[in-house]
């Protein structure tokens, strides 16, 4: 496995081919800044992401009692997998945004408001009823909340904080709590599933802490925006290679973006005005299959485009409509 290495810092990838989703592998990378190893991001949990870690480490005359701390870029399961699993071998601090929290420690309050927030959403879009089974899904988060949660006390970083010398950026879009580390000096950036090389980076709609539906598809355009101008050499993602052309990787996700906005523009335009079957055009059968990434992606660019100024919405019988302006 290939180690990147530059001024007195070096990082070991874990990237591990998988057949979840389609994002084609998962990624983590430790860093060793001369003084102590941090890992950031816990991958998923299973046994080959296990042994990818501990092989890594092994590799490089490391062990897991040698990790000094967690970083995590947001609270995703493909992202967090092995938390539990290394705090249990050694109980080290865990870093994530104030977003992550009630998430990450499945707290039942906010278990309990993000269900209703998502019914009260899947009627006013009139999808009801194929929201059965990620309603279903979410009860069943709630009640299981006890061995979901992670075994610690997360410590919470946010825009201004800088960690290990990295600043930390706030770039919410794909989750509320993504944050990336930048490297100044030696231009790395770790940016989690903000920017991928070959699959887009689902903007994902979800309330924030308070409730608040979030507007995921600005978000994320403004999140690419801001790293598009940062100096980069490697950007380590996620999912997929570690990028070395970020630039022209984020002015194509900006530009597919904009070609998927016209797309779901023009199918108002010529007359469908639900949001339910404004899906089923675009998505035909992975409407089905993938409800809820193609919900989530529709009502993303539904708010981009009426912030844009470029749609109205009615409520006729508890359910939105759109017009074209
Ligand atoms: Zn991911």
């Amino acid at each position: 496995m290939i180690h990147i290495k530059k001024k007195s810092r070096s990082i070991y990838p874990i990237i591990v081919p998988t057949s979840y989703g389609n994002v084609g592998t998962i990624n983590s990378y430790i860093l060793n800044d001369g003084d102590s190893l941090s890992l950031i991001d816990a991958g998923i949990n299973t046994n080959k992401y296990k042994d990818a870690l501990t092989m890594t480490l092994s590799e490089n005359g490391y062990q897991i009692n040698d990790l000094s701390r967690i970083l995590l870029t947001h609270h995703h399961e493909d992202h967090v997998g092995l938390v539990n699993w290394i705090l249990q071998r050694n109980d080290i601090p865990v870093y994530a945004h104030h977003e992550a929290i009630p998430r990450l420690m499945v707290e039942q309050e906010f278990l309990v408001m993000r269900k209703k927030f998502f019914t009260e959403l899947y009627i006013s879009m009139g999808c009801i009823e194929e929201a059965q089974p990620r309603l279903e899904k979410l009860q069943q988060t709630i009640e299981h909340k006890n061995e979901l949660a992670l075994q610690t006390v997360i410590r919470p970083i946010g825009e201004g904080d800088r960690i290990l010398g990295m600043k930390v950026l706030e770039t919410p879009g794909h989750s509320a709590d993504s944050i990336s580390f930048y490297d100044e000096e030696r231009q790395w950036l770790f940016a989690g599933d903000v920017v991928l090389k070959t699959t887009s980076s689902n903007a994902i709609v979800d309330p924030d802490i308070k409730g608040k539906r979030l507007h995921p598809v600005r978000q994320h355009e403004k999140s690419l925006k801001r790293l598009e101008q940062l100096e980069i050499e490697y950007l380590f993602a996620g999912h997929q290679e570690i990028i070395e052309d970020h630039q022209n990787v984020i002015l194509q996700k900006l530009d597919k973006m904009q070609r998927k906005a016209n797309r779901l523009y023009s199918v108002i335009k010529e007359g469908i005005h639900h949001p339910k079957e404004i899906a089923q055009d675009l998505y035909r059968h992975k409407y089905n299959t993938e409800f809820s990434l193609v919900m989530s992606e529709v009502i993303g660019y539904l708010d981009y485009l009426e912030e844009g100024g470029l749609l109205k919405k009615s409520l006729q019988n508890d359910v939105w409509h759109y017009k074209a302006l």
